[in-house]
């Protein structure tokens, strides 16, 4: 018999008639003759509201109990819709990270998966239920619950995808699929029917929140095909996998966007070797992700250095930066919240000269003004204000022809 791994995101589940939907397409699955694991996440917006009272109590929450609070979402969704299966006839028993034994590491709110355990899941399964597992979170070896970073259940559905050798890793979601933007932002984005690992995780990591981007991390290392699709439709979606040679290499596969960007800027600091390094080594210290960085040129042996951390991390880095900045002398640190990023993406970039060009032509056309720039092999990154995020994402998507792409 196979195996189908399905997970369902927010607001799929977000209310009781959106519950049995899920439940029925569930059951139907398992009564076309295979075994599922289904992953959910909390339901509707919860996990924003948790850390919003969470927030009211404390302005900065210890870790490990934000995660105690947060992996309560999930597990609401996991015994509702377990009991909605259950109605509809079906065996189903709901387990929580912690139960599977979904095994990661200590860092708390961005924890990484070590080890995952099939064997509860293999003797449930065997007494014939449907196995309804808690998304986004797990348990350290010594039994504290851990999240996975916002979006991980995505993460959750591949490493169980992965574990148990699962046929198929379906990721059911609001959108049909992964288009050539976000179609919330960009009306004119169309569907892609296939794309690489590579070209996905790069939209993922811009921005593209359709998918987490560790869970196109975890999906690459361990060879799991993902088929992103909607919950409200039986069209086929977007197949994540391996990048076949035959087909041609896309200049653009699309424009992503990412508002959950915060900048910070230490005013002159001495033009000597090592600060860098003090810097970023005391953000990676408190494991914060480092996204662009930017050194202006030195004026009278003084620079400035600018770089982007989420907003959630921005608190932290700024306080971690000023104690820097203490140290060795260098000026005021300040942390701007109203940015956004917008980033065109494409693996055949790196042979396409022009394309960096018609960005900024493309920006600059629209009237938006550019703050900061990245470029890598396969990609192009802006920093822009927050208000101008939806004119810069539509004017590349139409500089770039994405409306035509399949
Ligand atoms: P879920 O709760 O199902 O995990 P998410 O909100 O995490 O759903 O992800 C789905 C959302 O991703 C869509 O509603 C869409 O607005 C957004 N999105 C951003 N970029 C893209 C893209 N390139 N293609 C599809 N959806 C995208
Ligand atoms: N509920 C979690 C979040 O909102 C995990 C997820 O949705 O995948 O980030
Ligand atoms: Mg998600």
């Amino acid at each position: 018999m196979g195996l189908i791994v399905q997970k369902y995101g927010g607001s799929s589940v977000a209310t009781s008639e959106r519950l049995r939907h899920v439940a029925s397409r569930v059951a139907a699955t398992r009564r076309g003759g295979s075994n599922v694991v289904v992953v959910v996440s909390a339901p509707g917006h919860m996990t924003d509201e948790l850390i919003a009272r969470a927030r009211e109590i404390s302005s900065r929450p210890p870790a490990r109990e934000l995660d105690m609070l947060m992996a309560v979402g999930e597990q609401i969704s996991i015994a509702l819709l377990s009991m909605a299966v259950q109605e509809m006839g079906e065996q189903a028993i709901s387990l929580t990270g912690g139960q599977v034994r979904i095994v990661t590491d200590g860092v708390h709110t961005k924890a990484r998966i070590l080890d995952v355990d099939r064997r509860r899941i293999d003797a449930e399964l065997a007494q014939g239920r449907i196995v309804i597992v808690a998304g986004f979170q797990g348990v350290t070896p010594e039994d504290e619950i851990t999240t996975l970073g916002r979006g991980g259940s995505d993460v959750t559905a591949v490493a169980l995808a992965s574990a148990l050798g699962a046929d198929q890793c379906e990721i059911y979601t609001d959108v049909p699929g992964v288009f050539t933007a976000d179609p919330r932002i960009e009306p004119n984005a169309r569907q892609l029917a296939r794309l690489s690992y590579d070209e996905m995780l790069e939209m993922a990591s811009s921005g593209a929140v359709v998918l987490q981007a560790r869970s196109v991390e975890y999906a690459k290392a361990y060879r799991v095909r993902m088929h992103v699709r909607s919950t409200w439709s039986d069209a086929p979606g977007t197949l994540v996998e391996e990048a076949s040679d035959v087909e041609p290499i896309r200049t653009v596969t699309g424009v992503t966007h990412d508002v959950d960007v915060a900048r910070v800027t230490i005013a002159d600091v001495p033009d000597i070797p090592g600060i860098a390094h003090r810097i970023f080594s005391a953000l990676a210290d408190r494991h914060i992700n480092v996204d662009m960085i930017v050194r202006a040129a030195s004026r009278g042996g003084k620079a400035d250095i600018s770089f982007t951390v989420t907003r959630a991390d921005a608190p932290v880095a700024e306080e971690t930066t000023r104690g820097i900045a203490l140290e060795v002398g260098g000026g005021e640190v300040v942390a701007v919240e109203g940015v956004a990023k917008v980033s065109v993406v494409g693996a055949g970039m790196a042979t396409n000269p022009g394309v960096a060009a018609k960005v900024f032509g493309a920006l600059a056309a629209a009237g938006v003004n550019i703050q900061m720039i990245s470029t890598s092999e396969i990609k192009i990154s802006c920093v822009v204000s927050a208000e101008e995020i939806q004119n810069a994402v539509r004017a590349l998507h139409s500089a770039f022809d994405l409306e035509g792409v399949r």
